[in-house]
């Protein structure tokens, strides 16, 4: 089936508008995807028609409120194809997720003198609950480096694990180097040596199929910000045979399942992670973007976006003093990049009054910067609505930058 950029374009409004007089190219969606008509429309719905508080309710407004929100768990369930529903937590997003899983495996799982190992190429959200639970139970946290190109040295993982490693934390795609790693392999290299896996897939899902059943992930993170859903929102995936062991995370709400001062019993999972209120309206209208996901089709939606990564690469490499941080073979859809004698936040401000919106600075990576010995980069992605127009566009905006210096 061709993919209908149009129909889906269609969807976004917002996409529509001018900035400065200007028509508004926007190549941010890595930080956060605008949110089509469908999840606008699906909160709109529920909070004039059925708006209550999920759960305990008796009445008929928070039945339903309940039943759409329980009916987009079992949607996230097939979407990444989990075993069962109860492995998929609601959370405020990916750094929730990541914090969930520090917090609570590593106060069960975790002792002195035991090893995390982080990749290199980690957003801060994937390293600095390890540091912090790693400083709270004595433990480590070791460093799994990647090439000059962006590749992670998986000749080197069997080497860093030994007794000690409890858990390996490792992005599924860069938000900076756009790479596509290889957690099948890293994931089969750690179960030989009963070491867990948490991936961070912030910028995957969205792009590439997740199977994590296929995958043997024992935890899996994503935001629904990143994938046309609203903010606030994100899931935790976890294997029942870990959440089952691991104790909650917060305390409150929906997660007890008998309280006295005595002594209080915990819920059955999910709801032992789920304390307090949720993000009702927001869960329910990210029901709404995965099934544009979903109608789109993730593989089309690859092959799409692979086009536009090859096509913008290429031009880009035409540019003189123009270097891209992150060439490895398996890319997604972003790209970073600097040119000599400009600084990247000056690029990025004089891109915004032309119209494009682009990101600059670390990326909350700061130890991809440290490993290519940079302050920041410029950071163009992609999402299902961007254009080959749209790439000529910011091509064309970005040659007039480089001409004023
Ligand atoms: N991990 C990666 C790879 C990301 O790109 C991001 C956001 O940019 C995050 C984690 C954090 O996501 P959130 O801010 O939605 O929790």
């Amino acid at each position: 089936m061709a993919y209908n950029i149009n129909k889906i374009r269609s969807y976004f409004p917002v996409l529509n508008q001018q900035v400065y007089n200007k028509p508004m190219v926007y190549l941010d969606s890595a930080a956060s995807a605008q949110k089509p008509v469908q999840v606008l429309m699906k909160e709109e719905k529920l909070h004039n028609d059925y708006y209550g508080n999920i759960h305990r309710a008796a009445h008929f407004m928070a039945d339903k409120a309940t039943a759409d929100f329980e009916a987009v768990r079992d949607k996230i369930q097939k979407f990444i194809n989990a075993e069962s529903r109860e492995e998929i937590i609601f959370t405020k997003g990916t750094t929730e997720s990541i914090n969930l899983v520090a917090h609570s495996f590593g106060e069960k799982f975790l002792t002195e003198g035991d090893e995390i190992i982080v990749s290199e190429m980690e957003h801060h959200s994937n390293i600095v609950p390890w540091q912090i639970v790693a400083e709270r139970k004595g433990a480590k946290v070791i460093k799994f480096p990647f090439n000059d190109l962006g590749v992670l040295q998986l000749n080197l993982l069997p080497k860093l694990i030994n007794k000690k490693t409890k858990l390996i934390a490792v992005a599924h795609v860069s938000n900076v180097l756009g790479t596509i790693n290889p957690v099948s392999e890293i994931i089969e290299i750690a179960h030989k040596n009963n070491v867990a896996v948490c991936i961070d897939g912030a910028q995957a899902v969205q792009h590439t199929t997740v199977d994590v059943q296929k995958l043997d992930a024992d935890f899996y993170a994503f935001s629904a910000h990143k994938m046309y859903g609203p903010n606030g929102v994100g899931v935790l995936y976890g294997k029942k045979k870990w959440l089952e062991k691991m104790p909650p995370y917060q305390g409150g709400g929906e997660m007890i399942s008998e309280v006295s001062f005595e002594k209080t019993t915990f819920n059955e999972i999910p709801y032992k992670f789920e304390a307090g209120t949720p993000n009702i309206t927001s869960v329910i209208a990210f029901g709404a973007a995965v099934d544009l996901l979903i109608k789109a089709g993730i593989s089309e939606i690859a092959a799409w976006e692979n086009e536009l990564l090859e096509y913008a690469t290429q031009k880009l490499k035409l540019i003189n003093g123009l270097k891209i941080y992150g060439e490895a073979p398996k890319k997604s859809s972003v790209i970073s990049f600097n040119i000599e004698g400009i600084h990247s936040y000056d690029l990025g401000m004089l891109l915004d009054k032309l119209g494009i919106a682009v990101r600059t600075g670390h990326h909350c990576a700061d130890t991809v910067m440290q490993h290519f010995g940079i302050q920041g980069t410029v950071r163009i992605s992609f999402g299902i609505y961007t254009t080959k127009e749209e790439i000529d566009i910011f091509l064309e905006a970005l040659n007039k930058v480089i001409l004023m210096f």
